[in-house]
């Protein structure tokens, strides 16, 4: 349990009492630095860690009223100015993060966070990112620049949806930077003027249906014989349609032919002798 405390140092250090296993304070908020000194002794007598957890939409007030220094660098300015505070104190056990719904200027404050604070893990998100469809693509953007540049040590995906897409997206993102494979992928053609069966909708059943197999399996839904057989074999499992049929593949060997209705039973099949 992550106790994410706002406004309340005194609520803060309760929850260090009581058994938070993590703290996350905004400095922003938390009622300055006078107030930060009995959490710190808190969490550290609890032996727990505290994520500083700064956002632009609750940035400290002086310093966000600034006009001489970026989006980016007040973010990171308060987000290193409380660790140097922290770490002055004796207290390092501690996690960063510093978001704003702005890509580019989580990317830059992110940027600048990894060069003055080497040591410190970093937890990474775009916050506010919106609703599912741009929320992903937001998130993917800056967290892949970031996590290409081998920055970020946690992550989230900030949805205007249930979170469950949110772990959804985040495990996405990481398969597709080839960094935790724990979930299925799927690959699926866009369809053209070629494809002789419902594509979309078969590749969606398939979708839903593997969504929590909990396996690393690439499982392909090609809709004709251009790049199908090819895609299909290469995948564990696949299938590659023709015309109101389709022919399924495991582990790159045809086991079978079966017509359009049958096909997502007869992947998901084959997956469950794997
Ligand atoms: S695999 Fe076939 S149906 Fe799918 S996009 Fe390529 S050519 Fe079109």
């Amino acid at each position: 349990m992550v106790a994410d405390i706002h406004f309340s140092a005194d609520i803060a250090v309760e929850a260090a009492r009581r058994g938070a296993a993590k703290l996350r304070i905004n400095p922003g908020n938390i009622g300055g630095l006078a107030k930060t000194d009995a959490v710190l002794d808190a969490a550290g007598e609890a032996g727990i860690p505290i994520r500083i957890g700064v956002n632009a939409g609750s940035l400290d007030v002086e310093l966000a009223a600034r006009t001489d220094l970026t989006l980016a660098q007040k973010l990171a300015r308060s987000a290193a100015d409380y660790v140097r505070y922290c770490e002055g104190r004796g207290f390092r056990d501690l996690v960063v993060s510093a978001k704003a719904h702005d890509v580019m200027a989580t990317v830059a404050t992110y940027r600048q966070l990894a060069r003055e604070l080497p040591t410190c893990p970093l937890h990474i998100g775009v916050t506010e990112a919106g609703t599912l469809f741009q929320g992903v693509i937001k998130s993917a953007c800056g967290l892949g620049i970031l996590l290409e540049e081998g920055i970020g040590d946690t992550l989230r995906i900030s949805l205007t949806d249930d979170p469950v897409q949110e772990v959804r997206a985040c495990w996405t993102l990481l398969a597709a930077l080839d960094l935790r494979r724990r979930a299925p992928e799927l690959v699926s053609c866009p369809t053209c003027g070629r494809c002789q069966v419902d594509l979309i909708g078969l590749a969606q059943q398939v979708e839903e249906r593997i969504a929590n197999l909990g396996k690393p399996l690439k499982v392909a839904v090609m809709g004709c014989v251009v790049n199908g057989p090819g895609e299909a074999a290469d995948a564990d499992i696949g299938v590659a349609c023709g015309a109101g049929m389709g022919v399924v593949f495991s582990k790159g060997d045809v086991v079978r032919k079966v017509e359009e209705k049958a096909i997502v039973d007869a992947l998901m099949e084959e997956i469950g002798k794997l």
